[in-house]
């Protein structure tokens, strides 16, 4: 696929610095928009666990890149007033990664690890008894002299985020208390979400403009605030702008081809394969990978999600299938 595309959740760019997208992250969970049911099981864990005085339940939390699962595990440490250290699975390959950050945890402190479904085995075995009895088992010495110890951990909490729940092993998935999947945002959520950002970025936008941004950004709120900033560059470059609208939102986004619902050029190639070369399907994964030149696994996770989604495709047993909106919708942009 080459280049990042511009409708991808995953980060690209100054996104992944943590530190520039901190600075757009809400951080309590009234502020943090969407996502109610979310939002109301994870509260009420919040409450219980601070009138115990224990830790959280360890959460699993899945669902599409860009949806909020790093947000949420650092709202969740602040309604609790303890730290969140972050990580990620790839970063934890060898044991002793694991190890020294799980040593060194506070009581009740959150540990994220981004990723979770790409644990090496290793890693996974040590944290079993960490997440059930709260205990480390190391090795220590090498071969004949080696031992096991047993080290004690205070009570903390593991939140887990993937994007593919399924990939994780089923050991893993069931230590964990509170499983929940994030949910593509509505437009008024997002609406909302592209205003709080605006205006933490110090811009002028009409609601109108900020709506039109919410249609295009594929119900994810890290492209949603990515837009905003394509189209804030458009903004600078004209120089007079004073308030941001609906056409220049238009404009700018034109210019990324990224059309009125959101489907940008890597989309449209795969309904218009679907549709020219198969009179809509069904076709199989295999197939419309090597038709399109792209690897299965990014068509599974980043292009179909959000087609999907909005009913343009349908897996079905013999394969994807065009559905009479998608083929709509290509159609109307062929004609246009
Ligand atoms: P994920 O970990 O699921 O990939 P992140 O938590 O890193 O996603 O979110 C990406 C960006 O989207 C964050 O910088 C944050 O500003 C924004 N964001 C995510 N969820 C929300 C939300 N519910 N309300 C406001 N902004 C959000």
């Amino acid at each position: 696929m080459g280049r990042p595309r511009m409708v991808d959740g995953a980060p690209q760019g100054e996104e992944k610095r943590l530190s520039k997208e901190d600075s757009l992250r809400p951080k309590s969970l009234a502020d943090y928009i969407g996502q109610s049911d979310l939002k109301q099981v994870l509260g009420i864990a919040v409450k219980a666990a601070i009138d115990r005085g224990d830790a959280l339940d360890h959460v699993l939390l899945y669902g599409p890149p860009g949806l909020g699962k790093t947000t949420m595990a650092l709202v969740l440490a602040e309604e609790l007033g303890v730290k969140c250290r972050i990580t990620s699975a790839p970063a934890l390959e060898r044991p002793r990664d694991i190890v020294g950050l799980l040593v060194n945890l506070q009581p009740r402190e959150l540990l994220f690890v981004d990723e979770i479904h790409r644990l090496t085995k290793v890693a996974e075995e040590l944290l079993y008894p960490a997440m059930e009895d709260r205990r480390l088992d190391i090795t220590v010495g090498r071969s004949s002299s080696a031992r096991t110890r047993t080290l004690d951990l205070p009570p903390f909490t593991l939140v887990g985020a993937t994007t593919r729940a399924g990939a994780l092993s089923s050991p893993l998935r069931d230590r964990f208390g509170l499983t929940q999947r994030l949910e593509f945002y509505e437009h008024d959520d997002l609406q909302a979400i592209v205003e709080r950002t605006a205006s933490l970025m110090k811009l002028a936008v009409t609601p109108t403009a900020c709506l039109e941004i919410a249609r295009r950004c594929r119900g994810t709120p890290r492209i949603a605030n990515r837009l905003l900033r394509r189209v804030r560059d458009v903004a600078t470059v004209k120089g007079d702008i004073a308030l941001i609208d609906s056409s220049l939102v238009d404009e700018a986004l034109k210019l990324h081809r990224v059309d009125a619902i959101g489907l940008d050029a890597s989309d449209r190639r795969l309904l218009q394969f679907l549709l020219q070369k198969y009179g809509g399907g069904p076709v199989g994964l295999e197939t419309i990978a090597a038709g399109l030149g792209e690897d299965i696994s990014t068509l599974e996770s980043v292009v179909e999600p959000f087609l999907l989604q909005l009913g343009f495709l349908q897996r079905t047993p013999r394969g994807r299938l065009l559905t009479d909106s998608g083929r709509l919708h290509i159609t109307n942009i062929e004609a246009s």
